[in-house]
């Protein structure tokens, strides 16, 4: 039996509040104990408040001193594609040489580049450049991600990038929530029609079968995955018991957030240019666009917004939630608290885990991070530097690259 105690956190962070997503003015209310403290028996928070009350209840606890630092939940990243091989650094340089999307894929590159080098890799190889973006997350004070297959677009190599987050979840602290992505583009070797049918009648029952992914996704856009097609392969997923969340209107404005509205999705990603009902994504910024969604305005209307990395080699390559931060307060204009706020409980919300991760209370995981900093905002104020002093996984230290020296 493990017991543990953080003592001394200049501001303790706990999100704590009502049971389900925060919306509107609650998305600022984060519930900050000032020297705050936690007492963590087996992996889950057994109490939690100041430092001095907390104090009183030591007896034999192992000792964490915050050292007068911020602590804040572990960060939920509701959208990533962690499983993949190579890069896109020509793509990357492409782009700052002015070229398009549309340019970039006819040379070779874009997501076909990626499921090249995807499909061709060992399954070894494939571990360890995935097990190396687990540690980025981590590093970087995510605690769990969602992760989508999508990068095999034939069954055999989704489920081998489906198996691999298996393998992940088992040995790396990163906790991953599998999303099956099949419908992430059409595979080049067959007509849109039969890949739905593969992606309907073989891949998915496969995916159920042998239980890779809670959630299914697919990308519902013009010159991907038709309004209809996303219909079909949604609504197959749904009787095999999958969860639903859907890429929806990044390019154009395809009615894919209705669709996904109508089906029950728990989330519709992306929403750069959309009219109605979000959650937010940050691949905007490495694609050298200025159309960022329009943050202010889901959360005045009172949706739940969530903030995700869409950690990928193509839009967006970070797995940093403190630059998606940033990205909120200075582009989105969110408050640092609101953008904390999504980050967190909203997105624990999102991936159907609010009960158990994503704000510091009783019962809940002891996940958690320690910024080297004094006040909740600097994360989000301090861009581009590595704020991070300590990260906590079920209450144990996360064993990072860095700490080795
Ligand atoms: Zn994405």
């Amino acid at each position: 039996m493990s017991f543990l105690a953080v003592l001394q956190a200049s501001q303790l962070v706990t999100l704590a509040g009502p049971k389900r997503p925060r919306v509107g003015a609650e998305l600022s209310e984060i519930g900050i104990i000032r020297d705050g403290g936690m007492l963590i028996r087996d992996g889950k928070i057994d109490m939690i408040g100041p430092s001095d009350e907390i104090e009183k209840e030591l007896g034999g606890a192992e000792i964490v001193d915050a050292g007068g630092r911020v602590v804040l939940p572990g960060f939920v990243d509701a959208h990533t594609h962690l499983v993949f091989a190579g890069n896109r650094l020509d793509d990357f340089e492409r782009r700052a040489r002015g070229e398009t999307y549309a340019q970039i894929a006819k040379a070779g590159g874009g997501i076909w580049s990626t499921v090249e080098k995807t499909r061709a890799a060992s399954d070894v190889d494939l571990f360890a450049q995935a097990k190396k973006h687990t540690e980025w997350f981590l590093r970087c004070g995510t605690t769990t991600a969602e992760a989508k297959s999508g990068y095999g677009l034939t069954t055999e190599h989704e489920l081998k990038i489906l198996r691999i987050m298996r393998r992940l979840n088992k040995e790396t602290p990163l906790e991953i929530v599998p999303t099956f992505l099949g419908a992430h583009a059409v595979s080049r070797e067959m007509r849109a029609d039969e890949y739905v049918d593969l992606v309907t009648n073989e891949m998915l029952p496969r995916v159920a079968q042998e239980k890779l992914a809670e959630f299914c996704d697919v990308f519902c856009e013009g010159g991907y995955f038709e309004i209809e097609q996303s219909r079909r392969i949604l609504s197959v997923a749904k009787k095999l018991g999958l969860k639903l969340r859907g890429h929806v209107d990044q390019l154009s404005n395809c009615g894919g957030a209705r669709l996904m509205a109508e089906l029950g999705a728990t989330t519709a990603d992306h929403l750069e240019k959309t009219d109605e009902l979000g959650i937010v994504a940050g691949s905007v910024y490495a694609l050298g666009s200025t159309s960022y969604p329009r943050a202010r305005e889901m959360i005045e209307t009172g949706l739940a917004v969530v903030l995700a990395t869409d950690f990928n080699p193509g839009s967006s390559p970070t797995p940093s939630m403190s630059m998606i931060l940033s990205l909120a307060c200075t582009q989105l204009k969110m408050s640092p608290a609101e953008a904390i706020t999504a980050a967190t409980i909203n997105a624990a919300y999102s991936l159907n885990r609010g009960n158990k991760i994503g704000s510091l209370e009783r019962g809940k995981l002891a996940n958690f991070s320690v910024f080297d900093c004094e006040d909740y905002r600097e994360p989000a104020y301090w861009f581009g530097i590595p704020s991070m002093h300590s990260v906590y996984v079920r209450g144990r230290r996360v064993l990072l690259r860095a700490d080795e020296n």
